[in-house]
């Protein structure tokens, strides 16, 4: 048995590589999104809950207008910032941060819910930004990336099915027809596809080839005759006021069916078989980003539940002062920094390396499976501590409980991620031949006494 425990990096850079501060120029950054986000995204995020104006009047079509438009003079001054975009390396027009950095934004825009729209960086958006760069030839990129890029053009990233959300399980497929593909088959709750020109579809082209070799990527015009929307589905929290059926409810996520889309050869993202590999680009990025607004979203519900804590009495004393109180804050406190460091520590691998790594998929996997377990204590604490008030729709906290258990499922479940995980763990370890385990105490007593039997003898002659 001989795991590392540490993953060492020689530091060639001045400084100690345990420093958590950050330079000047950066801080400066912060606080300009800090106040941003509060002075302008706040304020947003409530008026596009109720989506009405001062007299409760539902919005004119010119209203909305204006509205839109305002978020285009937001998303501009985010420009003129140079932080459009943020997660992106300079070769696609962002400022290349890397993910340190990005993850202190992304925790400040983790409050929010218009914040990644306003900057540039919205899921599923990014994560299809990062597959078209990678694995797009030129004219895919000058046709789908830089319009998505510009915020001109809206994608989804097609793969969970509606009888299965895992690889091996996928059936709709693409079959060859001459020079063009015929795609047939069913995908399941494909955020933001009702509003996208065109999605990132995973079907299945090499049925007999081992599961990880089997699908390939296409991109997918929703204007393609033959992609049929069934429906359009909420998550649960909203109420059922709308037919189901219908492909326009507002729920942000569809259900999909291809009936015979023909395909041009040149829809084939990245090479043929390689779709689940190349998938994985995507998905680990997408998983530590919405790790990092995780952190953000707790931090808020931990501001709240100490605020609150300051402010409501109870039998004589604020709730501050009682004792069973102080341990849920603290137990809150302890968690989410002990995540937060986790997801830095992750962001600060991927910095070193460059790369997804076996190493940092484990660290992502382990982030991921974390993020749903805070989010979820955190925010439960933080109900808990309001009271009725908790209970209440007149807080941010219904919508973060409502999101949390999202956590778990999205981008994979916090069971097939543990799987993932002790898999990759326990590459690092080795059965022990023996009978008895490698720190069975007999055995190392037994050991210690031949070693010590000697040193003994040793030192003993040494001393006369
Ligand atoms: C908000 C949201 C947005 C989404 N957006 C998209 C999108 O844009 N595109 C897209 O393709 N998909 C999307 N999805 C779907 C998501 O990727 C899948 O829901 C997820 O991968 C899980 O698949 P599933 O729903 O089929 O659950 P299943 O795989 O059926 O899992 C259900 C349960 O089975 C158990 N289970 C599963 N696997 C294991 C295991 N290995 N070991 C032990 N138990 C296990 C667990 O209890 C698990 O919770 C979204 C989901 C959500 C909630």
């Amino acid at each position: 048995m001989n795991p590392k425990t540490v993953i060492g990096f020689v530091n060639n850079r001045q400084g100690s590589i345990m420093d958590f501060s950050v330079d000047a120029e950066f801080q400066k950054q912060v606080d300009w999104v800090e106040n941003f986000a509060a002075e302008e995204i706040e304020p947003l995020d409530t008026f596009m809950r109720t989506r009405q104006d001062a007299d409760g009047n539902e919005l004119t079509r010119d209203q909305w207008r204006a509205v839109f438009r305002y978020i285009g003079d937001l998303q501009q001054q985010v420009k003129d910032q140079g932080l459009w975009g943020f997660h992106l390396g300079p070769e696609l027009g962002g400022p290349g941060l890397g993910q340190v950095k990005l993850s202190l934004l992304n925790e400040i825009l983790g409050r929010t819910r218009m914040g990644p729209t306003i900057f540039g960086c919205a899921a599923p958006d990014t994560g299809n930004m990062e597959l078209l760069a990678h694995n797009g030839t030129e004219e895919q990129k000058k046709k789908y990336l830089e319009p998505t890029l510009a915020g001109k053009m809206r994608s989804a990233y097609a793969m969970t099915e509606p009888h299965a959300g895992e690889p091996g399980e996928f059936k709709c497929n693409a079959n060859r027809d001459g020079d063009d593909w015929i795609l047939n088959g069913e995908k399941w709750f494909i955020s933001n596809a009702l509003a996208a020109d065109f999605l990132i579809v995973m079907a299945i082209t090499e049925p007999d080839a081992p599961t990880l070799e089997r699908a390939s990527m296409f991109i997918v015009e929703t204007s393609n005759p033959g992609v049929e929307f069934v429906r359009n589905i909420h998550t649960f929290g909203t109420p059922f006021t709308e037919n189901l059926n219908t492909e326009k409810g507002r729920g942000g996520h569809a259900y999909i069916r291809f009936n015979d889309v023909r395909l041009p050869s040149d829809a084939l993202l990245g090479k043929e078989g390689a779709g689940f590999v190349g998938s994985q680009t995507r998905l680990s990025g997408g998983r530590i980003h919405h790790a990092m607004r995780t952190v953000g979203v707790c931090k808020k519900a931990l501001d709240m539940a100490c605020e609150r804590a300051l402010s409501r009495r109870s039998k004589g004393q604020v709730l501050a002062d009682k004792q069973m109180v102080q341990a849920d804050l603290a137990e809150s406190y302890i968690q989410l920094q002990q995540f937060r460091l986790h997801v830095l520590y992750t962001a600060w691998l991927i910095d070193m390396t460059g790369s997804y790594t076996r190493e940092i998929r484990k660290e992502i996997a382990a982030i991921k499976i974390s993020a749903a377990k805070v989010m979820h204590d955190v925010v439960y604490r933080a109900i808990h501590l309001h009271g009725s008030l908790g209970m209440s729709n007149e807080t941010p906290l219904g919508d973060m409980w409502m999101s949390a258990p999202w956590m778990g499922i999205m981008d994979g479940s916090s069971e097939s991620h543990k799987e993932n995980l002790a898999k990759l763990m326990l590459r690092e370890y080795e059965p022990c031949e023996d009978l008895f385990p490698s720190y069975h105490l007999p055995r190392m007593q037994e050991e210690a006494a031949k070693k010590f039997t000697v040193v003994m003898k040793k030192y003993a002659s040494n001393s006369q």
